[in-house]
């Protein structure tokens, strides 16, 4: 049990977030791909976040299984290569919804590429209701555009949705000035401006989605998502996390 779901006191210091995880937090040790083990664990720390009543929406990634950018560098037209990209994330969205829906929690995911017959489509408002019913709703194929990121459809859907956080689960427990897994030297920042994020060009989140957060004054949380119980320890002020805001 979590340290926030063991402390009743606890309350939750957010109403409505969005959790954004990149595509290769599932992958496991594989390497490529989805590892259910990886995705059932995140679920579970999903899960731990709709027990205390917060409402959450959530964007994966998909560069656990296909890039955009890195494939049309090998010769292939880049929409066609971001498309497919977006397709990568759709999967991965019906992976975690199938975990979260195995321990008992309600989802819907809504894709920004209709395709019916899998998933509903967009639309704001209903996004906005399920929410207030207590479903998690997955914001699934990004923002829909070529030439984006998933980075930035976390932050549009958390500006469309008003939400009071954006939280980044990443595989380490918050922002360094150089990668901590390639660099024991690495400076870690407790907690950073938007402007100092992108001055120092600090690889966290790509800068139309850190520009779109400071627009829409949108604190930006980033924390380990593999650390058992810390998401729900974030999103209750503790725990280790960096945080950035004005
Ligand atoms: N993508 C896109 N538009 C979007 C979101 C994603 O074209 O709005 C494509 C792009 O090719 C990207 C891929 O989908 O490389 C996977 O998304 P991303 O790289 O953001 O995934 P992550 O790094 O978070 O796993």
């Amino acid at each position: 049990m979590s340290q926030a779901q063991s402390d009743p006191v606890t309350p939750a210091r957010y109403r409505r977030i969005l959790l954004k995880v990149s595509g290769e937090v599932l992958m496991g040790d594989g390497g490529f791909g989805i590892d259910m083990k990886t995705v059932d664990a995140v679920a579970e720390e999903i899960s731990q976040i709709v027990q205390l009543g917060v409402e959450l929406c959530l964007v994966i990634g998909g560069g656990n299984i296909f890039r955009g950018l890195s494939t049309a560098a090998k010769g292939m037209e880049r929409a066609s290569a971001d498309y497919m990209g977006m397709l990568g994330t759709v999967m991965n969205a019906l992976a975690m919804q199938n975990a979260l829906e195995k321990i008992g929690v309600t989802t819907r995911v809504q894709s920004a590429i209709q395709m019916d017959t899998i998933c509903e489509p967009y639309i704001r408002r209903r996004a906005l209701r399920h929410l207030e019913k207590g479903r998690v709703v997955i914001f699934a194929a990004g923002t829909g555009n070529p030439f984006f990121t998933t980075d930035t459809a976390a932050a549009l859907r958390a500006t469309e949705m008003g939400c009071d956080a954006l939280l980044k689960g990443t595989s380490v427990d918050g922002v360094y000035d150089s990668d901590p897994k390639k660099n024991a030297k690495a400076k870690r920042f407790d907690s950073l401006t938007y402007h100092e994020v992108l001055k120092k060009d600090l690889k966290v989140m790509d800068a139309s989605a850190v520009a779109l957060a400071r627009e829409n004054a949108i604190p930006i949380l980033v924390f380990s998502i593999h650390k058992h119980g810390e998401f729900a320890r974030v999103v209750c002020g503790k725990g280790r996390f960096t945080i950035i805001r004005d």
